[in-house]
């Protein structure tokens, strides 16, 4: 079997042309356009290419999108400051900070910086009070990963209702809340983790597999039901070239990709799962571009929120 392509950046396209009625509405009623804020501290090489993606699908859709730069050695404070600045400013309808902090900033800032954000503004949905909704089903505003994923189940006719899921998995920006939303559409969902017996057994179960754990190519064909769906979360640079060929083969084009960029990509799940699945995204191409375009869309229905139209 070959695996069914799951292309998230049709899906991402599609959801993104969806918005610009909407925000074209928004501005003739509120006289500009939704304002998407980021707040980057430091210099993660990563962090400037997801921002720089965010920043340009933004603008493509046609939202504003502001970054703030604060330098690695901003303290927790002036990161504070910064964000109380954006939840005051009335211009501002989506607030992001980019993860990770630097390590300087200390082990608990992450969640204190989160929990600083106006709830109104946090498109995703890392402040306790939305997590909170989220879990009681009657969020505003969704995680954008794990949302991104169902629309894209729900736009493939993946079915859910009644269906087996397995997460792999348990963070609170992914593996969570992606639990509750396959939950809220009546699959029956186990959440897998660094410590679950017989993870691939478990795996096996499932009708819907969802990874999202930060390992190369760590699920392989016998984690996998034939003909089930699976979501690849994972994003993972491989850094050598010895790697990209022991996973994906020396004739395949990711060791071409490597040899001209001096780097290549790889999900959680390895390429042999597209012989079992049934439906597999692709990484890249597949749920990272439906993060983007979830974000753009939260910070659509924030600014709708704070203009008093649901
Ligand atoms: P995380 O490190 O916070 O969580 C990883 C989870 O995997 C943990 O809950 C852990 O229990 C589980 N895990 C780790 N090792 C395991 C093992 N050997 N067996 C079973 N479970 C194990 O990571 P995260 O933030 O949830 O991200 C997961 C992956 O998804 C990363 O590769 C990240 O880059 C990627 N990601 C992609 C997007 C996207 O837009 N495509 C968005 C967010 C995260």
């Amino acid at each position: 079997m070959t695996a069914r392509k799951l292309d998230g950046v049709a899906t991402a396209a599609a959801i993104r042309s969806e918005l610009l009625p909407r925000i074209d509405a928004f501005k003739a009623a509120a006289g500009r356009v939704p304002a998407l804020h980021i707040l980057l501290v430091g210099d993660d090489p990563a962090s400037q290419v997801y921002v720089r993606n965010k920043e340009k699908a933004g603008r493509d859709t046609g939202l504003t999108v502001v970054i703030h730069r604060l330098a690695a050695t901003a303290s927790r404070d002036e990161v504070l400051a910064q964000v109380r600045e954006l939840n005051d400013d009335p211009g501002c309808d989506g607030i992001l900070v980019q993860s990770p902090l630097p390590h300087a900033l200390g082990k608990t800032v992450e969640q204190l910086v989160f929990d600083s954000i106006d709830p109104a503004k946090d498109v995703d949905c890392f402040h306790p009070e939305n997590v909170g909704k989220l879990v009681q089903g009657r969020a505003v505003l969704a995680p954008c990963t794990p949302s991104g994923v169902i629309e894209l189940l729900q736009r493939q006719q993946v079915p859910l209702a009644g269906q087996r899921a397995v997460v792999i998995g348990r963070s609170e920006i992914v593996g969570k809340p992606m639990a509750l939303l396959l939950l809220q559409r009546d699959a029956t969902v186990t959440v897998c983790h660094s410590k679950t017996a017989d993870l691939a057994a478990r795996a096996r179960e499932a009708d819907v597999l969802v990874a999202a754990i930060g390992r190369p190519a760590f699920v392989t064909r016998d984690f996998v039901k034939p003909g089930a769906t699976v979501v690849d979360v994972g994003i993972n640079p491989l850094k050598t070239r010895e790697a990209v060929v022991s996973i994906f083969g020396a004739e395949s084009a990711r060791v071409t990709t490597f040899d001209t960029k001096g780097s290549a990509m790889v999900g959680d799940v390895h390429p042999e799962v597209a012989e079992v699945a049934g439906a597999l995204t692709p990484v890249p191409g597949g749920v990272g571009p439906l993060t983007i375009a979830m974000l753009l869309r939260n910070t659509l229905v924030a600014a709708e929120a704070r203009q008093g139209r649901p």
